[in-house]
C-alpha cells in the first residue's frame, strides 16, 4: 500500500502520463477521471467500464484514497470540522458550513501560514509546509464523502455547492498546487464546480493576484481589514510588503471583476481598533469607483486572544455607512464556533507552543 501511487489530486496530463507508462491508452484517462471524480469510486474491481486485466494492474500499482480523518466533530449549528492526516503526520482542518439547502466547505492550503495577522489563530502557528495537490483535492472529497454526495449531483441539487478557500493557510503563498486542485475541482467531466461557487480569500500577496484571476477565473475575497497602512501594517503584516495602495490596484485590475462578481472586501470587526463610524466611511472612500461588497466579519475569539469583537450595535452603523454608500455588507454570522471551526480558529496538533495572550471575549451576535 505505502508504495502505491495515489491517483486523487493528479491533473489530467500527469494522470495521463501514469496511464502512457502502464502501456493504456488516452481515453482509459477518461474513463478513469469520471470514475475518480463523479462517481467518487476508490475501489478499482468496482470501476467496471475498465478492462478487467487493467483494474487488475492497476491494483498492483495504484491506489485511489483521501487522507485520513484523525477526529471529525459536529457543531450544535451543523457545522462539521474535519481534522485530517496526511501521510506525512502533518495535519490540518477542513470545515463545511451547511445552509438549509445547499453549503461551502472551508478548504485549508497550508498546515499552518508564514503569515502573523495578529487576530488570526493559525497565524500563532509557523508554516510546517504546504499542502499538495492531492491533498487539497483530498479534503473536498473527505466532505463530499461524509455527505454521500457521489456520484457527483447536478448543479444546483448539491449539498456541497460552494468551495472557500478560506482555511489554514494563504492560498496565494502555495499557488501552483491550489491552482492544480482547483482545476481538478472545477473539471466538467468530474466534480464540476462551477468557478462562480468558488471564492479565494487572500491576505493580499498582490504578485499572485492576476494570474488566480487569469488562470482561475474564481471570485477573489480581499482580507483588507483596516483602511490605512498604519493599523493594517500591525493587523495584516504582509501589507508592510505590499501596502494599500497596491493592493487596491490589483484589485482594480483584477480579472473579471465587474459588476456581476465583484471582489469581497472581508473586514474583522475588531472592538476599538477598526470600527468607528470613520472607518466606515473611508473604507466605502478606498473601493469608491470599483464594484466591491463586503463581509463583516464579527471578531471569532480563540484562547489567548488580544483583541475583542466589536458589539452588535456598532456593527450595524457600520454596516448602515456602507449600505447608504451603495455597497452590500452583510454581517457574516460566525458559525461552528462552539467546535472551534469558525473564522481564524483553525488550527492543528502541528504547532508549536507559544505563550498566551490575554483572553478576548466576542459580544456581537
Ligand atoms: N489566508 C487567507 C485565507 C484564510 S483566513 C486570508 O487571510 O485571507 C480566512 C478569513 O478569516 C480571512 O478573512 C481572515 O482575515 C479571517 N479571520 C482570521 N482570523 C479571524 C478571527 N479570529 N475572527 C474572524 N475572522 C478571522
Ligand atoms: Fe495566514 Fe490568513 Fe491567518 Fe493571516 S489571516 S495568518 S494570512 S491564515
Amino acid at each position: 500500500m505505502k508504495n502505491k501511487h495515489n491517483l486523487v489530486g493528479l491533473s489530467r496530463t500527469e494522470l495521463a502520463t501514469e496511464m502512457a507508462e502502464l502501456g493504456e491508452k488516452p481515453f482509459r484517462v477518461k474513463q478513469l477521471w469520471h470514475w475518480i471524480y463523479h462517481r467518487g469510486q476508490t475501489d478499482f474491481a468496482q470501476m467496471t467500464t475498465l478492462a478487467k486485466d487493467f483494474r487488475a494492474r492497476l491494483t498492483e500499482t495504484h491506489v485511489v484514497v483521501r487522507p485520513i480523518i484523525s477526529r471529525e466533530q459536529t457543531s450544535e449549528d451543523r457545522t462539521r470540522k474535519w481534522l485530517i492526516r496526511f501521510d506525512d503526520g502533518q495535519k490540518a482542518e477542513t470545515v463545511f458550513i451547511p445552509e438549509e439547502d445547499r453549503g461551502a466547505v472551508c478548504i485549508s492550503s497550508q498546515v499552518g501560514c508564514t503569515l502573523t495577522c495578529t487576530f488570526c489563530h493559525t497565524g500563532t502557528q509557523k508554516l510546517v509546509r504546504n499542502l499538495t495537490a492531492p491533498e487539497i483535492v483530498g479534503q473536498f472529497m473527505v466532505a463530499r464523502d461524509s455527505y454521500g454526495e457521489w456520484p457527483t449531483p447536478k448543479d444546483g441539487g448539491r449539498m456541497i455547492s460552494n468551495i472557500v478557500m478560506m482555511g489554514m493557510g494563504e492560498p496565494l503563498f502555495n499557488y501552483d498546487n491550489v491552482a492544480t486542485a482547483l482545476k481538478i475541482i472545477m473539471d466538467h467531466e468530474g466534480i464540476a464546480l462551477s468557478k462562480r461557487r468558488i471564492t479565494l480569500s487572500t491576505s493580499g500577496v498582490v504578485p499572485e493576484m492576476a494570474r488566480c484571476g487569469e488562470e482561475l477565473g474564481v471570485n477573489l475575497a480581499v482580507s483588507l481589514h483596516a483602511v490605512t497602512d498604519e493599523l493594517r501594517d500591525v493587523l495584516v503584516p504582509i501589507n508592510r510588503k505590499h501596502p494599500l495602495k497596491q493592493l487596491m490596484a490589483a484589485c482594480r485590475a483584477y480579472p473579471g471583476a465587474n459588476n456581476a462578481r465583484r471582489i469581497t472586501y472581508e473586514y474583522l470587526m475588531l472592538k476599538g481598533i477598526n470600527d468607528s463610524p470613520a472607518d466606515a466611511r473611508a473604507l466605502a472612500k478606498l473601493v469608491k469607483g470599483m464594484p466591491a461588497k463586503f463581509n463583516l466579519i464579527p471578531f471569532n475569539a480563540w484562547p489567548g486572544a488580544s483583541y475583542e469583537c466589536s458589539g452588535s450595535n456598532v456593527i450595524r452603523r457600520f454596516a448602515a455607512i456602507l449600505n447608504d454608500a451603495g455597497y452590500s455588507a452583510p454581517i457574516r454570522s460566525p458559525r461552528g464556533r462552539d467546535i472551534m471551526a469558525a473564522c481564524g480558529q483553525l488550527k492543528s496538533a502541528s504547532e508549536r507552543e507559544r505563550r498566551p495572550r490575554a483572553a478576548a471575549e466576542c459580544h456581537a451576535k
